[in-house]
C-alpha cells in the first residue's frame, strides 16, 4: 500500500514513513492510494471474527510493511477483552458502540494505543529517537502520554492550559510520575499552548537537531485504527449480506467520522453517516449547506463536550480530497480560496458526500438528552456521546428502518460536573480510577514562550 499527500506534491510513501512523518512535507495530509475492497461474500465470512481477529485482518491492508507476525503482535497486546470496541444494545435498532475502555477513557486511546507500539517497533528498527511535542486541551494528550509513556525511544512534552481541563482530565495526565513524561502547563489558554508548539515546529533546526515529533488527529494510522472499529460495528450488527447500519459520529476534527465513510468505500455495510456536531458546527454547515467555513479562534464556543470545541476540521481535507475526484490541482484551489476568504463552495454535488448527514446539539439539549438516556435505557453517557445521541434521535423521526449505531467517545467519569448538573448524581468510577482528585501532581509551570519551551527541551532530551 502506497499513500499520496491530498496536496500532490510529495511522491508516494510507505506506511512506516507516514506513520513518522504525520503531516506530508508538502503541507497535505496522507491518505492510500486506494482504498481496499471487501466484497460481501468476504464480508460474509467476517462477521464470526473477533475484535483481534478483524483488526489483524484490516489493518493489514493498511500496513505491508512490517511483517505481518510482528503486526499481529502489536494488535493482540493493543485491543485486550477490556480495551476492545464492542456494541451495547440500548434498544432492538439503537446501539452504543462503547470506544472509552482504554487506559484515558476516550476514543482516542483506541488509535493512539496502537500507534505507541507502532512506532516503537519502527524507531528501534531505525534505531531513531523520537520527542513527541504536542498541545492538548483535554483528551489528546492524556491518550497521548498513556500511549507513549515507557516506551523505547520517546518522550512526551505536553503543553496544556492552567487550569482549563476537568479535574479528571488533569489528574489523568499530571499524576503521571514517568521521567519520559514531561507536563508543560502553560500560563494561557489552549491557542496559547498550540501556538508554541507551531513556533518551536517552525524553527526547522531545532526540530531536526532534537527529533521533534507531532501527535495530532492527522496522523493516517490513526484513521486506520479507527477504521477497523467501524468496520467490526457493521459486522455486528448486520446479519446477513444486503443488511446495513447507521452511525452518528459526534465530530470534531473530523477524525473519527472519516474513519466511518472509509470503512464505507472499503465495502463494509454502513449506510447513512451522522455528522454531529456541538454549537460549533463547522461540519454540519458544511454538509447542510455545502460551503465550508472556518472559524476565526475567538469565535470557538465553550461547550460542555470542549473535544469537539473547533474552529476548522483537521481530517475534512481527506474527504475534499475524495469529492474533488482526487484531483490535487482542484484541492489546492480551495484551499487558496479558503486561506483568502475563510470559506469555500462545494460546488458539484460529489457521490463521495452520499450518505452524509449531520446535526448540532446545544448544551442544554445535551443536558436533556443525557437525562433521556438515563431515564430511557438506564445509561450514563457523556457531554460528547450525548451530542451524537441527540442527532441520533432527531434522525430517528425519519429512519428507523436500520441499526443506529452511536459513538460513545468519552466515558462520563471524565465529565463528573456535566453528569451532576444533568442526573444529579456522581458518575460511575470505573475501577481503578477511585484515586482521582487525591493524587499527587508532576508538572512544570511554564509562561507561553516558545523560548523557555525549547530551552526546557533542550535540557531533557
Ligand atoms: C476528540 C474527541 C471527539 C472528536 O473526534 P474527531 O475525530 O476529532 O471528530 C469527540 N469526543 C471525544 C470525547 C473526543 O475526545
Amino acid at each position: 500500500m502506497r499513500y499520496v499527500s491530498t496536496r500532490g506534491l510529495t511522491p508516494p510513501q510507505s506506511f512506516k514513513d507516514v506513520l513518522l512523518a504525520g503531516l506530508a512535507p508538502d503541507g497535505g495530509l496522507f491518505v492510500p492510494e486506494e482504498y481496499p475492497q471487501y466484497h460481501e461474500g468476504t464480508i460474509d465470512t467476517m462477521r464470526g471474527l473477533n475484535y483481534t481477529q478483524a483488526a489483524q485482518i484490516i489493518l493489514a491492508d493498511f500496513i505491508d510493511d512490517i511483517p505481518t507476525v510482528e503486526l499481529n503482535k502489536i494488535i493482540a497486546r493493543t485491543y485486550t477483552p477490556n480495551m476492545a470496541p464492542h456494541l451495547k444494545w440500548l434498544d432492538e435498532d439503537l446501539a452504543l458502540l462503547a470506544l472509552s475502555n482504554g487506559p484515558t477513557l476516550s476514543f482516542k486511546d483506541q488509535a493512539l494505543q496502537l500507534l505507541g507500539r507502532l512506532m516503537e517497533y519502527v524507531l528501534r528498527e531505525k534505531d531513531e529517537k523520537l520527542n513527541i511535542l504536542g498541545a492538548t486541551s483535554g483528551d489528546t494528550g492524556s491518550a497521548a502520554e498513556y500511549a507513549y509513556r515507557g516506551r523505547e525511544g520517546m518522550q512526551v512534552f505536553m503543553l496544556s492550559p492552567y487550569g482549563r481541563m476537568s479535574r479528571f482530565q488533569q489528574q489523568q495526565m499530571y499524576s503521571l510520575n514517568d521521567p519520559s513524561i514531561h507536563n508543560l502547563v502553560v500560563d494561557g489558554n489552549f491557542d496559547d499552548c498550540q501556538a508554541i508548539v507551531k513556533a518551536v515546529n517552525a524553527d526547522a533546526c531545532f526540530k531536526e537537531k532534537h527529533r521533534i515529533g507531532a501527535v495530532n488527529s492527522i496522523n493516517w494510522a490513526r484513521i486506520a485504527a479507527q477504521v477497523v472499529y467501524w468496520a467490526y460495528a457493521s459486522l455486528q450488527a448486520t446479519k446477513k449480506p444486503g443488511d446495513v447500519i447507521d452511525v452518528s459520529v459526534p465530530s470534531g476534527n473530523f477524525g473519527n467520522a472519516l474513519s466511518a465513510y472509509i470503512a464505507k468505500r472499503m465495502g463494509f455495510p454502513i449506510r447513512n453517516i451522522i455528522v454531529a456536531t456541538n454549537e460549533n458546527d463547522v461540519l454540519h454547515e458544511f454538509f447542510r449547506y455545502g460551503f465550508y467555513r472556518i472559524r476565526a479562534g475567538d469565535d470557538v464556543k465553550i461547550t460542555s463536550s470542549p473535544s469537539m470545541d473547533i474552529a476548522s476540521a483537521s481530517n475534512f481535507e481527506r474527504l475534499m480530497f475524495d469529492c474533488v475526484d482526487r484531483d490535487a490541482y482542484r484541492l489546492r484551489l480551495l484551499l487558496d480560496t479558503l486561506q483568502l476568504i475563510g470559506r469555500f463552495v462545494m460546488s458539484d454535488k460529489s457521490q463521495s458526500l452520499d450518505g452524509f448527514c449531520s446535526g448540532s446539539a446545544t448544551d442544554e439539549e445535551v443536558i436533556r438528552t443525557i437525562r433521556t438516556v438515563y431515564t430511557g435505557y438506564g445509561a450514563t453517557i457523556d457531554p460528547h456521546t450525548a451530542v451524537g445521541m441527540k442527532v441520533a434521535f432527531d434522525y430517528q423521526y425519519t429512519h428507523t428502518d436500520v441499526p443506529l449505531i452511536v459513538a460513545e467517545t468519552a466515558h462520563p467519569a471524565k465529565f463528573a460536573d456535566t453528569i451532576r448538573e444533568a442526573l444529579e448524581v456522581e458518575p460511575p468510577i470505573p475501577k481503578g480510577y477511585e484515586m482521582f482528585g487525591t493524587l499527587p501532581e508532576h508538572i512544570t509551570r511554564v509562561p507561553a514562550d516558545p523560548a523557555v519551551i525549547k530551552q526546557y527541551i533542550m535540557e531533557h532530551v
